[in-house]
């Protein structure tokens, strides 16, 4: 059964799979489109609708149309309330993934049971375990998460190994090209700089902005609207006092900004409260509402670069833009003016389901190898391909390349492709500073880090016999690393306990932090002296808690049953 990928959007999202080629292709639904909005309409406390159907009735019906719900992942306290039931940003999502998913096994016969999602490259661990728990929810195998920018880069990979190679420089892994993702989509904004080896990607550097995306563009444009119409129609109501009034607004400014990406001007007709007009809205008055939007993406990618910089890496050697927003001329012209680069469309809105389609297949063979490889006694379930004896890896591979009628070569790369990638943010501990007594970040792994990430720190007990401790594990929240509490986010509040009795003020307890390549960290401790391990009992933001997890899991079982 083929492992899909899906690119979970912010304002649209994708399916594909691998074809018998290896070449991904991209499920379309009953509607024939290859995106599908990201947008739910609760039309009663049973009943929603997914995608453009939602996106249209969302004039009608604002109260009860939940969109860009991505920037709310890992947000623990945020609730979509409609018809008196509540949903998390999680259980939204899982919607818009059963809805794609149903809708491409209509289109293709085969049900989609596992996958890999993807996620902007700057998400944090509780963005990365809302969007797995949001998989869970729709019934799916979440076999990994992949940052987008990787997704795009795989692509583009595969276009160019399948095409015209560009190979730029040589080093160790052979042929390499250094190239910059910037991704504007609706509602994120990503830059990632990643090596291309001819069988490693290796991330050097990532930023980006979750709250930033064609989105805020739409609002800055339905403000100059709303300000024209209001000069004009002076009698009239503010079209952003009424809901319905700032939903069509917001549909006519994406129509109205999507235009100007092809021509200087156009015009938008605002109808409200029995007024009328026609605003002209021109390409430079855009670009002059929105140059402080722009200027943050542009800051981004030089902090991105410059990170890069400190790993040597002087010069990229290709800009691929990804995402719908960077089809605005503007993108184009500040990465040229700005930074002095040259970028280049690449399948703006299709790079990342296609690039996680890739991963998915990778994944599937690999899945398939290792288990042919326990099975016969050369693996240890625990251990890596690359453990395997060569020539059984070798002999495996070919024996999954001949179940499933699959050219060695193309099985053989596509377990060989190594993925290196970095922490999105640095994560710590908070510690009280011995000098002042406050509570500070004391930061154990840092953005750019590369992962697997195992790191230890110790704690000393302050008392005999203390027979726990308590633990906060913080998130870098802001861009720059700070050690002020209020720039944190808190991961996991925490109490280490079971320590043995009988062991002196200062008995060491040893916490492991590891974070895998999927960004998901996992933490363990155990008392030094003792050799025992602890138990940690914690509570995370990440996601919610274990009994409201459960409740949503059955509210949503309930939905899906009488849906079906
Ligand atoms: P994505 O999240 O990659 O699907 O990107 C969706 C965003 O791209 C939305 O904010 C769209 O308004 C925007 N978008 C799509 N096409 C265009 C276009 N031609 N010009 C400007 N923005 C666009």
């Amino acid at each position: 059964m083929a492992v899909h990928g899906i690119d979970l959007g912010t304002t649209c999202s994708a399916i594909a799979r691998s074809d018998r080629d290896g070449r991904p292709e991209v499920l379309v639904g009953m509607t024939g489109e290859a995106t599908v909005p990201s947008v739910v309409l609760f039309a009663s406390d049973r009943e929603h609708l997914v995608g453009e159907g939602a996106r249209r009735q969302a004039r009608l019906d604002p109260d009860h149309v939940c969109a860009l719900v991505k920037r709310r992942m890992g947000d623990s306290e945020w609730r979509f309330v409609s018809h008196g039931r509540s949903w998390s940003a999680a259980a939204v999502s899982s919607l818009i993934l059963k809805s794609l998913c149903e809708d491409a096994s209509f289109g293709s016969g085969e049900p989609v049971v596992s996958a890999v999602i993807t996620v902007p490259a700057y998400f944090g661990d509780e963005e990365r375990r809302a969007t797995i728990l949001a998989g869970t929810y729709a019934g799916l195998d979440v076999v990994d998460v992949l940052s987008e920018p990787i997704a795009a880069a795989l692509s583009y990979g595969f276009g160019r190994l399948d095409g015209a190679p560009t190979m730029t420089k040589d080093g160790p892994d052979g042929a390499y090209e250094t190239v910059l993702v910037y991704d504007l989509g609706g509602g994120t904004f990503d830059a990632t700089v990643i090596e291309l080896a001819d069988r490693r990607i290796s991330v050097l550097s990532v930023d980006g902005d979750h709250q930033l995306g064609g989105a805020d563009w739409d609002e800055r444009i339905c403000l100059h609207l709303a300000r024209r119409f209001c000069a004009e129609n002076p009698d009239a109501e503010d079209p952003l006092d009424d809901s319905a009034g700032a939903q069509e607004l917001v549909i006519a400014a994406e129509r109205a900004k999507r235009e100007l990406s092809d021509r200087e001007s156009t015009e938008v007709v605002v109808a409200h409260d029995g007024a009328r007009s026609t605003i002209t809205l021109t390409r430079a008055e855009l670009e002059d509402m929105t140059s402080a939007l722009m200027r943050r993406t542009i800051d981004l990618t030089r902090s991105c670069l410059e990170a890069a910089g400190k790993r040597g890496v002087g010069s990229v050697g290709r800009v691929l833009m990804v995402g719908g927003s960077s089809r605005m001329p503007m993108v184009e012209k500040a990465l040229r003016s700005e930074l002095g680069l040259a970028p280049e469309l690449h399948d703006p809105d299709l790079a990342v389901a296609k690039g996680a389609a890739l991963y998915g297949a990778k994944k599937e063979l690999e899945r398939m190898v290792t288990g042919d490889l326990v099975t016969r006694g050369h693996l240890r379930a625990a251990e890596l391909l690359e453990d395997a004896p060569p020539a059984e890896l070798d002999a495996a591979c070919r024996r999954a390349a001949d179940a499933l009628g699959l050219p060695l070569a193309q099985v053989r790369r596509s377990i060989d492709i190594k993925v290196d990638t970095v922490v999105s943010r640095g994560f710590g501990v908070l510690a009280a500073n011995p000098m002042t007594g406050e509570l500070e970040a004391v930061w154990l792994v840092h953005r750019n880090d590369h992962l697997p990430i195992n790191v230890q720190r110790s704690f000393g007990t302050v008392r005999r016999d203390q027979d726990a401790i308590e633990i906060r594990i913080v998130e870098q929240q802001s861009q720059a690393e700070s050690i002020r509490v209020q720039d944190t986010k808190l991961l996991i509040a925490g109490k280490i306990e079971g320590i043995p009795p009988g062991y002196d003020e200062g008995s060491e307890i040893r916490v492991h932090f590891t974070m895998g390549f999927d960004g998901l960290l996992t933490v363990f401790a155990h008392h030094v002296d003792a050799a025992l391990p602890l138990t940690l009992t914690a509570q995370t933001g990440a996601t919610l808690s274990q009994a409201e997890v459960a409740r949503e899991r059955d509210q949503l079982q309930r939905t899906r049953r009488r849906d079906a």
